[in-house]
């Protein structure tokens, strides 16, 4: 039988709605997906490619960083001009200040504790195990997986022992705040990753940690590309910038291009705890492999009845009622059709027959979906 390959955001996708799933991950064949950005998930997508620069080729002063992160500072652009965003009020310059303020304060305080503590052993490595005694093919990408060698320099809680391996994902975020990593201690996403590591590399995974990138909002930008500005008037004032909101006379949020100096020159100048402040690490946190495993074995029945309900779809057919008829019996719609903060699902048009939804790819509103990298982490925030 042909290998049907997997992972956790089309699993999960198939459970909040079956529409969810059938349209990004099989329709047209390779599933398709909405035309236009949308500016969290596209602005997540371009710091894990910028960080994943910076580890990848070891980078630890602010030149180096500079130097690696041109080319996702650069595709952004390039496809924010494309596509376009879905909220054409977000301002393409203001994403990408946030990507590159985020990459230069993690390389400045996370990327010295990584180095001191661990070795990395994979960065972005796509990663997939044969469930037992099935054609299913899981897979996971965490974003870098390291081998402790030093557990005595700025250590966070218990870390994993010398030698053990370890699994690290970063999560962007608008808000943080610390009692927000309570949420992170049992996530089965995590777990899994360590499952299917441990199948790799032949060896137990048992930690994980989450490195949280903090991005601000609209209404509350982060002090990294916004801090508190004093424009100078000497002799009688002096300039002044600051990486927190005062209330003193004459200063005022300022979007970090409008002040004399770059955005990597601020980041490298502010206080460092404040760096800290916007990308935190938490964990390490214990991986439950009884969970791991009670997930698991709900897991070939459920893609089963998928493959067997995708059997013999001519999708050449999708406007005619008939294949219509034929989808919704298969696949039940949920109509749980608004996200977390009011946004629609990306096909709310088709499900509701909007404009064009006999022929989505033809309307150009959708197009066939390019997977990125981010395997199992597609809906972020
Ligand atoms: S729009 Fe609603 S019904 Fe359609 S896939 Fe999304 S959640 Fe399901």
């Amino acid at each position: 039988m042909k290998d049907w390959p997997t992972d956790r955001s089309r699993y999960l996708d198939g459970f909040a709605c079956p529409w969810k799933r059938l349209l990004h991950n099989h329709a047209f064949g390779m599933g398709i997906e909405k035309n236009t950005l949308y500016a969290p998930l596209a602005t997540g997508i371009s710091i894990h490619s910028a960080l994943e620069l910076v580890l990848k080729s070891k980078a630890t002063t602010r030149e180096e960083v500079s130097g690696v992160i041109g080319d996702p500072l650069d595709t952004y652009m390039k496809q924010a001009v494309d596509q376009q965003f879905e909220n054409p009020q977000e301002e393409i310059g203001q994403q990408i200040a946030i990507v590159q303020a985020l990459a230069h304060a993690y390389t400045r305080t996370t990327v010295p504790w990584i180095h001191e503590q661990f070795d990395i052993v994979d960065v972005e490595a796509s990663q997939a195990v044969r469930l037992p005694d099935s054609n299913i093919i899981w897979r996971s990408r965490p974003d870098f997986v390291t081998r402790t060698k030093n557990t005595s320099f700025n250590s966070l809680d218990a870390p994993p022992a010398v030698g053990k391996l370890a699994i690290h994902d970063f999560k962007s975020s608008a808000y943080w705040s610390d009692s927000d990593a309570s949420q992170w201690a049992d996530s089965l996403q995590q777990m899994l990753n360590a499952y299917v590591a441990s199948q790799v590399y032949g060896e137990r995974v048992e930690h994980y940690y989450i490195h949280i990138l903090v991005k601000g909002t609209k209404k509350s930008p982060s002090y990294l590309t916004h801090p508190s500005y004093r424009p100078g008037n000497l002799p009688i004032v002096e300039e002044d910038i600051l990486p927190y909101y005062t209330a003193k006379k004459g200063y005022a949020r300022v979007f970090a291009p409008h002040i004399p100096l770059s955005i990597p020159d601020w980041v490298w100048k502010m206080p460092a705890a404040y760096v800290a402040k916007t990308v935190p690490v938490v964990g390490p946190f214990e991986v439950n492999y009884n969970k791991v495993e009670r997930f698991l074995a709900g897991l070939p029945n459920n893609e089963r009845a998928w493959q067997q309900n995708l059997e013999g779809l001519d999708w050449q057919n999708w406007s005619t009622a008939s294949f219509q008829q034929k989808l919704d019996e298969r696949f039940p719609r949920t109509y749980n059709c608004y996200e977390f903060g009011g946004r629609k699902c990306q096909f709310y048009s088709i499900c509701h027959h909007g404009p064009g939804w006999q022929d989505p790819l033809g309307s150009k509103e959708f197009r066939v979906r390019v997977p990125h990298h981010l395997i199992g982490e597609e809906s972020e925030e």
